[in-house]
C-alpha cells in the first residue's frame, strides 16, 4: 500500500511505543517521517532501524514538543530538510500519576504542558504549511482516560480531555482549508508506559476490556493510518476509541 507515496509526516513520541509503530507504518505506506523523540537515542535508532528496511524514508529530531521556540524551529528545519509537511501526528506524552491530594504543581505542569501544549505547539507551527498542503491531515493521540477519567491521573486525564476538545475546535478552524483534524483514544496498549503498571492493576484493567486483553501499538497505528490516508477525506473532528470495548 503506497497511498503515501510523496507524502511528508511528523510523528511526535516517535521513539518508542505506538509513535514508533506509527511511524515504520507511514514509512511502509511510503512517506518521509521525521521521527520526534526528547532524546536523540530513541528517535535516532527508530529512524535507523526504518531506514535499514525502507532506505531513507526516516529523519530524527531531537526535540521537546512542549518548548514553543524549539517547536518552531523544528518546523523550519523539517521544511528546509524534507519539505512541506502534508501528515501531522501529535503521539508524545507523558504521565506523572499520583492522587490529587499528593500530586505536585510540577506534575501537573509537566504533563499539560506535553500532552496539550506540545500539540498546541506544533500545530501552531505546521498549520501554514498543512493549510497548503495535498491531503492534510492531523492526527492527535489522546487516551480513553481523556473521555471516562481515572483516579490518580487529573493532570493526565485533563490534558487528554483538552486534548480532544483542541481537536474539535481545530477540525471547526481548518475545515474550509481541506485539514482534517481527528483523535485516537486508545485504551491500554502494551507499551513502556503502560509496563510500570503493576500487575494487579493490570488484572484488573484487563477485567473491564470485553475483548479481554490489552491492545498492541499496531492496532492504533493501523486507525492512525487510515486517517492519514485520502479514503479518510470526509472525516473531521471525530474521536476513535480503540480500546477493546472498554468505553462502549
Ligand atoms: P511511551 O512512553 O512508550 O513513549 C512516549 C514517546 O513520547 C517517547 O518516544 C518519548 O520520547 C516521547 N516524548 C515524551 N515527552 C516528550 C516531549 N516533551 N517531547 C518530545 N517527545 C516526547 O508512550 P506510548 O507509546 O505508550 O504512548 C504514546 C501516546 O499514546 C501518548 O500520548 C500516550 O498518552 C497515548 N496513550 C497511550 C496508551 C497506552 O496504553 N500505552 C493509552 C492511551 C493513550 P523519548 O523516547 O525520547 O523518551
Amino acid at each position: 500500500m503506497q497511498c503515501f507515496a510523496n507524502k511528508i509526516a511528523v510523528v511526535t513520541g516517535g521513539g518508542r511505543g505506538i509513535g514508533q509503530e506509527i511511524a515504520r507504518m507511514l514509512a511502509a505506506g511510503g512517506a518521509k517521517v521525521a521521527v520526534v523523540s526528547r532524546s536523540e537515542a530513541s528517535c535516532g535508532k527508530v529512524a535507523e532501524d526504518i531506514n535499514a528496511v525502507y532506505p531513507s524514508a526516516a529523519t530524527a529530531y531531537a526535540v521537546d514538543v512542549a518548548d514553543h521556540a524549539a517547536v518552531l524551529e523544528l518546523a523550519k528545519k523539517i521544511g528546509e530538510e524534507l519539505g512541506p509537511v502534508n501528515i501531522l501526528v501529535n503521539n508524545a506524552g507523558v504521565t506523572r500519576d499520583g492522587l490529587l491530594m499528593r500530586m505536585k504543581e510540577d506534575d501537573w505542569d509537566t504533563v499539560l504542558d506535553t500532552n496539550l501544549k506540545g500539540a498546541f505547539n506544533t500545530v501552531k507551527a505546521f498549520m501554514r504549511v498543512l493549510m497548503k498542503a495535498e491531503d492534510p491531515r492531523i492526527i492527535n493521540i489522546a487516551s480513553v482516560i481523556g473521555l471516562i477519567g481515572n483516579a490518580g491521573q487529573t493532570n493526565y486525564s485533563a490534558s487528554k480531555a483538552g486534548l480532544i476538545g483542541f481537536t474539535k475546535a481545530v477540525a471547526r478552524e481548518l475545515a474550509g482549508r481541506a485539514v482534517t483534524c481527528n483523535a485516537v483514544a486508545p485504551g491500554f496498549i502494551t507499551t513502556d508506559m503502560t509496563d510500570e503498571l503493576p500487575q494487579t492493576i493490570k488484572d484488573a484493567v484487563i477485567g473491564k476490556i470485553p475483548l479481554g486483553s490489552f491492545g498492541e501499538t499496531r492496532d492504533i497505528a493501523e486507525v492512525v493510518a487510515f486517517l492519514a490516508s485520502p479514503a479518510a477525506r470526509y472525516i473531521t473532528g471525530q474521536v476513535i476509541a480503540v480500546d477493546g470495548g472498554m468505553t462502549m
